[in-house]
């Protein structure tokens, strides 16, 4: 489906951004991947991913928190792939306080990972689609740039940003043949959403399973985590031309927490 399309995929080396760097390779797209990790464990993640599904498999390790770092990564899929053809603003990072607690470090750090990233590397690829005349543009948004919770001021600030980055880019481009859209997932247990149940476990002092199903029960109807898979499985079916004429649209993939 994705075969000969150049994806780069931000914040790859864990989680949702792997699940969804694995999906488009399964469907034979090239994939930048970019992420912290150790590098071992990050060349086995590429060398894996492309004796997987046959294609090429690339890294980059840009801090996505800084400006230039973000155009670097850009530039530097352009240089090895030829271009970029899908882009996947995915890297993210969460902290958890009340506003009048909330260090203005962390405030600084959670928008520019989760928003301002996604700007820099948006106005860097939009030249690149434009003159090819394609492009995907995969904004990974959350629930909480849909609805707020309580103690995460910045991160909801953040994803209701990228929700409206997403619809000023989406119209902007809406008479070419590229489109721009948010994925709204609910939970999905990753080690962003472990570090939380783990305090939920210890503030409460409750076993791990305990507070999985409690964190659960507050917020998502269904009662299942959403799985890295599912959001793999929607990102590709964007990135594919089925998807032309969706555009500017924030997807929930949430359990019914939206529904409530
Ligand atoms: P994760 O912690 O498993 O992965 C985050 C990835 O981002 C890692 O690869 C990490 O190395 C990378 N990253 C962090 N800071 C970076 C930086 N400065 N520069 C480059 N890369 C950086 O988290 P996840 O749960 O997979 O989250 C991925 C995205 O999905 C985030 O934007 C998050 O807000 C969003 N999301 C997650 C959930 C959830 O329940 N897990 C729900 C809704 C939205």
């Amino acid at each position: 489906m994705l075969k000969g399309r150049r994806a780069v995929v931000t914040g790859s080396t864990s989680g949702i951004g792997l699940g969804i760097a694995r999906a488009l390779a399964a469907q034979g797209a090239s994939v930048m991947l970019n992420g912290f990790g150790e590098p071992g464990a990050i060349d086995q993640l590429r060398t894996g991913l492309a004796r997987d599904y046959g294609g090429e498999v690339f890294y980059n390790g840009a801090d996505l928190s800084q400006a230039g770092q973000c155009e670097d990564l850009v530039a530097d899929a352009e240089a090895r792939m030829g271009g970029v053809d899908i882009l996947v603003n995915n890297a993210g990072i969460q902290h958890v306080a009340p506003v009048e607690a909330f260090p203005v470090e962390r405030w600084d750090a959670v928008i520019a990972v989760n928003l301002s990233s996604a700007f820099h590397t948006i106005r860097r690829v939009l030249p690149g689609m434009k003159a090819r005349g394609w492009g995907r543009v995969i904004n990974i948004a959350s629930v909480h740039g849909l609805v707020a919770s309580v103690n995460k001021a910045a991160y909801v600030a953040a994803k209701h940003g990228i929700v409206g980055l997403t619809k000023v880019v989406a119209l902007e481009n809406a008479e070419t043949a590229i489109t721009c859209n948010a994925i709204c997932p609910g939970w999905v247990l990753t080690p962003l959403v472990q570090a939380q149940v783990a305090a939920r476990a210890a503030a409460g002092n409750i076993p791990l399973d305990q507070a999985e199903r409690d964190l659960l029960a507050e917020k998502q109807p269904t009662a299942r985590f959403t799985t890295v898979e599912q959001l793999g499985a929607l990102a590709s079916f964007l990135a594919s031309d089925a998807a032309a004429n969706i555009t500017g649209a924030a997807l929930p993939v949430d359990g019914g927490w939206l529904a409530r």
